[in-house]
């Protein structure tokens, strides 16, 4: 018999996660952002049940899991109305890259405080010139040869969560590598949130969302030789081991936002009733809360597909089909959440019922962490080798 698309410890997994997630809710997400905090508890009780570092080593404090189980967590947290933005950054990304490239000094170091949540890492590749293309990031490391430290100069845009987080992971080039016009050959780099040199200055987001971003600059911030993770000659391999989970989770956050949206006008269209049935049974607002239902279930295929080849070692079958994920479950999650706030017609834009605020946060899974426009090129050029504009 074929493998089932979620074994029976994933559906345990999704439904305790769902149990957690309901005993915070909605309700506690839109308190905490509107007092400026940040979701501390739902973070500490989410990392004490094991749930935040579901997918990294157990030897090192975590689930001994993938990205599977790491996207049901984010999915599920998000379909309560509660997602915690900052699993797709310290966990999938950081906790990944370290996991699979660090030293075993930074093993240790990290992994155990970003699997029980008690340390947080950010992640930053994002230029103000070189947004969708990564291969302009000018972020320069040079060596200084008398120490063998490194000396990092750059910008970064729409940082997430470095207010709240003990480090950066900064994408950087090397020096010899910065002249030359070409192809990205990163490395990166832990920076710790109060090196000296390293500033950051937070971005009026027009998001309702309790993870801020941030601009950094970093004026020859010096750091230990050992702050490099993985070698600095690998090139883009450690990169997308980081950036792959990234788009997964970019998936799962969408995918929980379009269901927790969906739920809503569901339980809206039940009851609302304006002639003689519920407006649900009309099926101008029956069948796009179907459709969209069918399109977030579509999305979570292609990240469960994902996710298995990531966490089997396909890091070019991963890629290809994180990408796709990403897509998606970008796009379902916007139609979604656009439906929904239609479906409660003038009530869906009252702070009571909290959906409004979903049609710009549903925006970012289009944007970030790589564009609805960069993952059609991506599948033109790669997949179906049509020639490149630019
Ligand atoms: C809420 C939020 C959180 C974020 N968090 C992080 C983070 O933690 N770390 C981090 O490093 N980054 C983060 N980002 C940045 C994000 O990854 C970038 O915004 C994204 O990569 C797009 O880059 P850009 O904003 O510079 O857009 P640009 O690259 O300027 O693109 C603008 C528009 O032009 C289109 N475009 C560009 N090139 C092409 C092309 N060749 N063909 C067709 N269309 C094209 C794009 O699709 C897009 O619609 C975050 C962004 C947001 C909004």
């Amino acid at each position: 018999m074929s493998a089932p698309v979620e074994t029976e410890e994933h559906k345990a997994l999704r439904a305790a996660v769902a149990a957690l997630g309901t005993r915070y809710g909605r309700g506690y997400l839109t308190r905490t952002v509107a007092e400026g905090r940040h979701p501390t508890e739902l973070w500490s009780d989410a990392g004490r049940l094991g749930y935040l570092g579901v997918n990294l080593p157990q030897e090192y404090g975590g689930g001994g899991g993938g990205i599977t189980e790491l996207s049901i967590v984010l999915e599920e947290l998000g379909a309560a109305g509660c997602p915690l933005l900052m699993l797709v950054v310290s966990p999938a990304i950081c906790g990944t890259v370290i996991a699979r490239f660090g030293t075993e000094e930074q093993k240790r170091a990290w992994l155990p405080g970003i699997a029980d949540g008690t340390r947080t890492m950010a992640f930053g590749i994002t230029e103000p010139d070189a947004g969708s293309n990564s291969h302009r990031v000018t972020t320069t490391a040079r060596r200084d040869p008398d120490s063998g430290d490194w000396l990092l100069t750059g910008r970064k845009v729409f940082i997430s969560g470095v207010d709240i987080a003990d480090a950066v992971l900064i994408v950087a080039r090397t020096e010899d590598t910065s002249q030359t016009s070409g192809r990205l050959k990163p490395c990166l780099f832990i920076v710790p949130r109060d090196a000296e040199g390293f500033a950051r200055r937070p971005i009026d987001m027009e998001l309702s969302a309790a993870e801020k971003q941030f601009e950094l600059t970093l004026d020859d911030v010096r750091l230990p030789a050992d702050a490099l993770v993985g070698d600095a000659d690998a090139g883009l391999l450690q990169l997308f081991a980081g950036l792959n989970p990234e788009r997964i989770m970019t998936a799962a956050f969408a995918i929980g936002m379009g269901r927790h949206a969906l739920s809503k006008a569901v339980e809206y269209a039940r009851d609302r009733t304006v002639w003689k049935t519920p407006i649900g049974a009309h099926q101008a607002i029956a069948h796009p809360l179907a459709q969209a239902h069918i399109d977030l279930e579509l999305a979570r295929l292609m990240m469960q597909k994902a996710a298995r080849l990531y966490d089997a070692g396909d890091d070019i079958g991963a890629g290809e089909a994180a990408n796709m994920a990403k897509y998606a479950a970008g796009e379902a999650c916007v139609k979604a959440v656009d439906q929904a706030v239609h479906t409660l017609g003038g009530n869906g834009l009252t702070r009571e019922f909290g959906l409004a605020s979903l049609i710009t946060a549903a925006r970012v899974a289009r944007i970030a962490p790589v564009s609805r426009e960069m993952i059609l090129n991506y599948v033109s050029h790669q997949t179906l080798g049509l020639p490149k504009s630019y």
